[in-house]
């Protein structure tokens, strides 16, 4: 990422200060901090103003911090605290936004007892979020890697699948071929579940073994140079009965449908609607209990959502994900997962992993 790309992204945050009626912004959360600065340590706080931005963090990131940072760096001794307090009284900032759904009781106590009389802090949701939800072409393609990188890796893995398998050897070996192709490490914990176990649309691998007959569901993601990918496969061990062909070719279907609605402008709640609606023509509309996607870069799940009840409009530059299912308890779950970035005139399916279910 070019340092003015950093640069400008401080811009943005700065430029809704003065709407917001603040001096600052104390920036604490660590997929922001990197997104404002490229720091990619874990204890680092960034006091952002207008036309100048301080990143506070300890001896440990000394070095790491002047390799990645693209503004002032200040290395404090002890805890960060007590430094950004006289830093704010210094500069005599009056109103300081935070980010209170990322801060600690115990940072924000701890911050209150050391501000001069008259600083108040201000809660403020969503100011950095909101432009991380519209990514640069230089993001675009870290994702598209990502996503290149978890494809490959699913299908050097799934090629070698047989019934006995567990489950849990399934997902390390997804997990360690991510790696090998160029993945720090998976975006969230690979989901490997078989037979009714399928039907858990969030299920842990266990040691059981993967039998004849079963669907499989394996959700993962890779997450490269910080930016994180997502996708559903499913397979089949076996020869797939009537049912769960009907039951594939309507999630199929939904998923389909759903990427065909998106395009700038377009709100999340109809491309939810989109699938709902083809679910609903199977019969399978109580069988959909989430949401169709959501958003993601260096976060797995960040804004936008797209569910029923979200109004968001979708823009050119958003990535995300188009994620229908089906979960029949005793008979098992469907789910088929693509990430999506918005185009000028609608979308881009970044994944290119054939949509088949996979009979083993
Ligand atoms: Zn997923
Ligand atoms: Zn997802």
């Amino acid at each position: 990422m070019a340092d003015n790309e950093f640069e400008s992204r401080r811009d943005g945050v700065a430029a809704q200060l003065a709407g917001r009626k603040l001096d600052a912004f104390l920036v604490s959360f660590s997929p922001n901090l990197r997104y404002l600065t490229g720091f990619t340590g874990s204890n680092g706080n960034l006091l952002l103003l207008p036309r100048q931005a301080t990143l506070f963090t300890d001896p440990r990131y000394q070095i790491q911090a002047a390799q990645e940072v693209t503004c002032r760096v200040r290395i404090c001794k002890g805890p960060l605290v007590p430094d950004v307090a006289a830093a704010i009284g210094k500069l005599g900032l009056r109103r300081i936004g935070y980010e209170p759904a990322r801060m600690t009781c115990d940072l924000l106590d701890s911050l209150q007892a050391r501000l001069p009389m008259k600083s108040t802090l201000v809660p403020v949701n969503g100011c950095v979020e909101g432009l991380r939800m519209i990514k640069s072409a230089g993001e675009i393609a870290l994702i598209r890697r990502s996503v290149e990188t978890n494809s490959r890796a699913f299908e050097t893995t799934v090629s070698r699948v047989r019934p006995g398998m567990k489950e849990q050897d399934l997902a390390a070996e997804l997990e360690y071929r991510m790696r090998r192709l160029g993945a720090e490490k998976p975006s969230f914990e690979t989901i490997v579940a078989g037979g009714a176990r399928s039907a858990l649309p969030h299920a842990q691998p266990t040691s059981a073994s993967l039998a004849t007959g079963q669907l499989v569901v394996v959700d993962m993601g890779a997450l490269q140079d910080g930016y994180c990918s997502d996708m559903t496969r499913m397979l089949f061990l076996g020869t797939p009965s009537a049912k769960v062909k009907r039951a594939y070719r309507a999630v199929l279907e939904a998923q389909l449908a759903a990427i065909d609605t998106v395009r700038p402008g377009v709100s999340t709640a109809r491309v939810d609607a989109a699938a709902r609606k083809v679910l609903k023509s199977y019969g399978l509309a109580e069988a959909f209990v989430h949401s169709t996607g959501h958003g993601l870069g260096l976060e797995i799940h960040e804004p936008p959502r797209i569910g029923k009840r979200d109004k968001t409009k979708l823009a050119a530059g958003m990535a995300i994900t188009i994620e229908p299912g089906v979960y029949i308890e005793g008979f098992g779950g469907i789910r088929i997962e693509d990430t999506v970035v918005v185009t000028e005139t609608g979308c881009e399916i970044l994944t290119p992993t054939e949509k088949v279910l996979r009979v083993i």
